[in-house]
Parts: C-alpha cells; structure tokens; sequence
C-alpha cells in the first residue's frame, strides 16, 4: 500500500500535463432530422455501383495477407493513403506502436464548414486480417465501402466534420482502434458518433440480402435508430432495413465506447464460415449486398453530418482513463491489452472528485442534471456546471455510471457518461 502511494505521487508529478479541458462525447436524443428533406443525397447514393467498390477490393487484394506489422500490411496501408490523397481529401497516418506491434492507421477528413462545432463523425474499417487469410469480407469488404464513400462524398461540403479510418491492428486485439481512440480522447476530439462497418459483403438469403445489422451499447442506440430512419427514407432506392442488435466487444467500435465516445459496429445477418481462413477470398462476397450496404451507409454518414445538433455535452472531468485521488489525477491506467474485461477507459476515484460538464447550445439552457447509475442527484441551473461526485443516501462504492444531462429551455436534451470504480464516502442528504 505504501509503495503503491509513494509510486502515485511520483507519477502525480508528472501528470501536471494532463489536459484537463478535454471534450467527450455529445449524443443528442433529440434530432431535427425529420426537417430534412428526406432523400437529399439520393444522387449520391446512385452514384455508388459495383464496379466501383470492386476496383478498390481488388486492389487490396493483390497486396495478399496483411497481417499487422508485415510488409503486406504496411504497402496496402501506403496504398489506402495515396487512394485518400487521390480524392484530394486531406490525409494523414496515425503511427501506433502497442503491445509489441507497430503499424499504421490512415486518417482522411472531410473538414466541418460550421466554424463554431467541433463535432465530428467517423466511419471506420479494418484493413489488416489474420496471416493467411485475405480478408476479403473480414474486412476488405468495410475498407472498400469507406473508400468508395469516401470518393463519393469528397467534393461535398457538410456542416460538421466526417473522417474516414482504416485501422490495422484489429485482427490482434483492436490495438490499432484503441491506440486512435485513447490519443484522440486526449487530444480533446468531439466525436459524436462511429460507424464501423466490418464484415459487410455476405448474403445468401432474400431475408439476409436486405438487412444490415447495428450492433451497440444501449447509449449508442441513437446511432441504430437514425439509420433505421434513414433506411425508410431510402428504401426505394436502396432495398435496405437495419436491424438493432445488443452489442459486441470485439470490433473497433469498442476502444471509442471504452473512452467515452458513443459508436457501433455494422455487419450483414447471413453466416460466413469463411472468415479468418484461406477461403475469405472475393469469389465468396455477394457484390449487389455489398453495393447496397455502402449506399446505405453513405446515407446514414452524410445525413449525419449533415443534420444540424442543437445542443452538446461533455463531462470533462474526472478524466477518462485515470487514477484519481480526491481531485487529483495520480496514474494513467492502462488495459488495452486485456480489452475483453471492459476496463479500458475506466476512471478510478479515491475520496470525491468533483465532476464538470461543458454545454454547447444555441439555445438556453434550462438545467444540467447529474446522476449516477441514472438516479437523479443534482442539478445546476448555471455555468460552470459542477458536482462533487458521492452517494445520495450512501458512500457510492463499487463500479458506477456518472451521467449528465443538458436540457435547453426549448425542449432538446443532450446526454454524456462516464464509466467510474470509486471508493467515496461522501453522501448528499438533500
Ligand atoms: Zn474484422
């Protein structure tokens, strides 16, 4: 015990860095989507067509298995990044190094023209696969939809930020999605929402043929929710319905969902009992399924994009990720290699720290109410929007969800949370 606080408050001494006026995530419940016209990029979606997407699949392909950190994985890497610049989009490699792995993610953006946000949406593939598979569908099938939307939507202004990212690192623990997710939290990014598409070129039924699965956390299920919506307004062009399904740990949604973020993972329904085995090779994909999944996703992103957010917030302290003692960030933790415990991200508290939320709003806002594990336990009608984080009738001991919402005067309601373990012993009588 002893070691452990002297080793706490040497690396408190060289945690003064730590940026501590970081955003989080802004989900909104309230969308205004339905102002839209409804089918406002249908010229794009019909731009999108088979060949198109099968010139990029094609292409990686010939650069074979793409194992992370082999020389295969680092060309076809190379040749996303120059597919990107091609676009004249502005690109850039993520350099990660985690877990005895060194590799690369790619990072091409659409920049926002509302000057005033800093939100932004990210649609995200894979393009590493086990060392003898080709990936074809696991998950050539999501790098060549992000590529060919990408293509697509390069020349289009929308009001908030989108990036395209492929990952490497996913077929060996999600590292590469982890690795962005952890620096991109601590640069403060705004990200409302992933979408990742990962195996998305299967079917084999009539039923299969038109449903595209979304698989998140019950936070995220906003994201499942506007894309059914989307999915109805384009169904006579694009035959797709969205089915809403409980999430799954293991793609690269995940590592934004441990920071914070909210995200969810996209795949076909049919089963495909070739993945991660010599025969995940194209000959095996259904390409009209494939063309149809990538123009609902082009919907579902520029419509995003594009769909004004009235109101955000952000619980900007206690930081994601990090050892606390009473307000001061001690240690940064670290289980990204332990993934599957759902521990990356978590913030450990020792006595009451306080918790602060940011709001952004064209609207006034009527309060900002704080919870945990959604009980009502403060509010604040005024800025800066603080509570020192305890018990309402008890110490709050265990692993709990902090939880704030911001409500304009208006009507519109937008949420953030935060996943904590916390040893307070403070309770609030009133
Ligand atoms: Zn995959």
């Amino acid at each position: 015990m002893t070691k452990i606080l002297s080793v706490c408050i040497i690396l408190f001494l060289f945690t003064a860095t730590i940026p501590f006026t970081v955003v989080s995530f802004s989900p909104i419940h309230n969308d205004d989507t339905s102002k839209n016209n409804p089918l406002l990029f249908s010229s794009y979606v019909r731009e999108i067509n088979e060949s198109k997407i099968r010139v990029y699949l094609d292409k990686l392909m010939s650069f074979g298995p793409r194992y992370t950190g082999s020389e295969n994985c680092s060309s076809a890497g190379e040749w996303i990044y120059s597919a990107f610049s091609s676009m004249n989009l502005s690109v850039e490699f993520h350099h990660w190094d985690y877990a005895g792995f060194t590799s690369r993610n790619i990072v091409a953006t659409i920049p926002g023209s509302n000057h005033n946000s800093s939100i932004e949406y990210l649609l995200t593939a894979h393009y590493d696969c086990t060392p003898n598979s080709l990936g074809a569908n696991d998950d050539g099938s999501g790098i060549a939809a992000i590529l060919t939307i990408a293509e697509t939507l390069s020349q289009f202004s929308f009001p908030y930020t989108i990036r395209f990212i492929a990952f490497s690192g996913e077929e060996v623990g999600t590292f590469g999605s982890f690795s962005y997710a952890k620096d991109a939290y601590r640069r403060g990014d705004n990200i409302r929402a992933v979408i990742n598409p990962d195996m998305i070129g299967y079917a084999d039924t009539v039923e299969g043929g038109r449903t595209l699965r979304f698989f998140y956390p019950k936070r995220s299920e906003w994201i499942a929710t506007f894309a059914q919506k989307i999915a109805r307004s384009y169904n006579e062009i694009i035959d797709m319905n969205v089915d809403a399904l409980p999430n799954y740990i293991g793609a690269d949604h995940q590592p934004f969902v441990d920071y914070g973020y909210d995200g969810v993972w996209v795949a076909h329904q049919d089963a495909y009992q070739w993945a991660n085995t010599p025969e995940d090779d194209p000959k095996h994909l259904n390409f009209s399924y494939l063309t149809k999944a990538t123009k609902l996703l082009l919907a579902v992103i520029a419509e995003l994009a594009h769909t004004n957010v009235p109101v955000s917030v952000q619980l900007t302290e206690p930081y994601e990720g990090y050892g606390y003692l009473k307000n001061y960030s001690l240690v940064p933790l670290d289980f990204g290699k332990q993934w599957y415990w759902g521990l990356r991200g978590i913030t450990v508290l020792l006595g009451s720290a306080q918790a602060k939320a940011i709001v952004e709003s064209t609207d006034p806002i009527r309060w900002v109410i704080f919870c945990f594990d959604n009980n009502f336990v403060y509010w604040d009608s005024e800025p800066p929007y603080e509570w020192n984080i305890q018990g309402k009738h008890a110490p709050l001991i265990g692993k709990h969800t902090i939880r704030v919402y911001a409500h304009t005067t208006t009507g519109f309601v937008a949420t953030d949370e935060m996943d904590i373990f916390s040893l307070a012993i403070k309770c609030q009588y009133n």
